[in-house]
């Protein structure tokens, strides 16, 4: 072979070699960045929810400008996405006009960085803190007019291991007299594309936790009229078998200014034996029967929750509704399980317990989550197509509600 040959290989080698490494380095840089995805949102005359969609987790920071009359622009607060790019699809201007919000916008600050920009009408306080599975950056915005608003203001900073964690201090108790509590948000776990936990003869627990939510509006309505001669507004997060993101759920609790938040779910576990009665309240745990029911419920990986927990602390510290939603499970745990040991045989109570769910994170009120029974214990699952059943489950939440409003466990 002539010398000029093997140049002319050397080159050509070379340069299909350039191509592929310039190919796969845009590739590797394409595929490390988030795409920002959908910008949704909640509103009300006192709260707005914005919901910023990932498609894998990402850091951010975020701003609230002072108003600037020299340019005449409205007072703006904005989340700065890092290593990010906009989806193709994806709204860019989004009107609000709630009286809160003007406009969210977003748009490609440079090649790294989305910017979503809210231009504020009104704000009191705000908050901002991210969930996983999916990826999401959630802004809460209260107003003026709303009637309780969150302590912290400043964004937390990012907790890698757990051990740096605090846990939240104690706070003095809101304790609200029956004729207080005006609104209350029922929330029935799952729907449409999410069926929940399936038993092994196929029920869902989206269907289980929309049939009890009813029946618990329809039982709680009767017992406080009887009660108190007056019947608080009872909301049903969903009425119809639709799908429902976990942060609208806790969106319309608080918007609605919702006195009390009680989320319906049914438990399953790989062990088919597993059996009995739970309520949670948020809380930070170790304990890893808790993080499993939560990561399920979260639609999440314990490994993703962790990556979240920094955020969701500093909400733990910063509302005074944890005592209150301990006082709130406890009484609902009660007479629940009690309830349904008097009619059936084996029901075990779990307890009162603590744990990360993202339905419960930043809301306003005294919240819990009751997982009722076990989907995956065939017994359960065999009691839990029977109205019957669901009949005892509803009462004995309706009597711990009003336990609760009665001031039962308190001080
Ligand atoms: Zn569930």
């Amino acid at each position: 072979m002539r010398p000029r040959y093997n140049i002319r290989i050397a080159i050509i080698l070379l340069s299909v070699f350039v191509f592929f490494a310039v190919l796969f380095a845009a590739a590797c840089a394409d595929a490390a960045k988030v795409t920002v995805k959908e910008i949704r949102h909640f509103s009300s005359k006192n709260y707005t929810r914005v919901v910023i969609t990932l498609d894998k987790k990402a850091d951010f920071k975020s701003h609230l400008l002072r108003k600037d009359p020299s340019i005449k622009k409205p007072r703006r607060f904005y989340v700065d996405i890092k290593g990010a790019r906009l989806g193709k699809n994806i709204q860019r201007m989004i009107p609000i006009n709630d009286g809160l919000l003007k406009v969210a916008r977003a748009g490609q600050f440079d090649n790294k960085t989305v910017r979503v920009v809210l231009d504020i009408e009104s704000l009191k306080d705000y908050k901002v803190f991210p969930l996983s599975g999916p990826n999401r950056i959630v802004i809460d915005i209260f107003g003026k007019g709303a009637r309780q608003a969150p302590a912290a203001k400043t964004e937390p900073p990012v907790v890698s291991g757990v051990e740096k964690v605090k846990t939240p201090k104690p706070e003095k108790p809101v304790i609200k007299k029956p004729n207080g509590i005006r609104t209350i948000v029922i929330d029935p776990g799952h729907g449409g594309k999410d069926p929940g936990a399936i038993g092994k003869r196929k029920l869902q627990e989206k269907i289980v936790t929309l049939k009890i939510a009813k029946m618990l509006k329809k039982d709680l309505a009767k017992e406080l009229q009887k009660k108190y001669g007056k019947k608080p507004k009872i909301i049903l997060t969903r009425t119809r078998d639709k799908y429902l993101p976990l942060d609208e759920r806790t969106a319309i609790a608080n918007s609605k200014e919702a006195d009390l938040f009680v989320s319906i779910h049914v438990n399953a576990s790989p062990r088919r034996a597993a059996t009995g009665v739970e309520t949670y309240y948020l809380r930070y745990t170790q304990d890893k029967d808790a993080i499993r029911v939560a990561a399920r419920e979260n639609k999440t990986t314990p490994a993703e929750m962790n990556d979240v927990l920094g955020y969701i602390l500093r909400d733990l510290e910063s509302t005074g509704n944890q005592q209150e939603s301990i006082r709130l499970a406890t009484n609902i745990q009660q007479t629940l399980s009690k309830g349904l040991q008097r009619k059936y045989k084996g029901v075990k109570s779990n307890g009162v317990k603590g744990a990360l769910f993202y339905v419960l994170v930043n809301a306003n009120m005294p919240s819990v989550l009751v997982e009722v029974s076990f989907i995956s214990n065939p017994k359960d699952e065999k009691r839990l197509k029977t109205d019957k059943y669901l009949r005892e489950i509803t009462k004995g939440i309706t009597k711990g509600i009003i336990n609760y409003m009665d001031g039962k466990g308190a001080g």
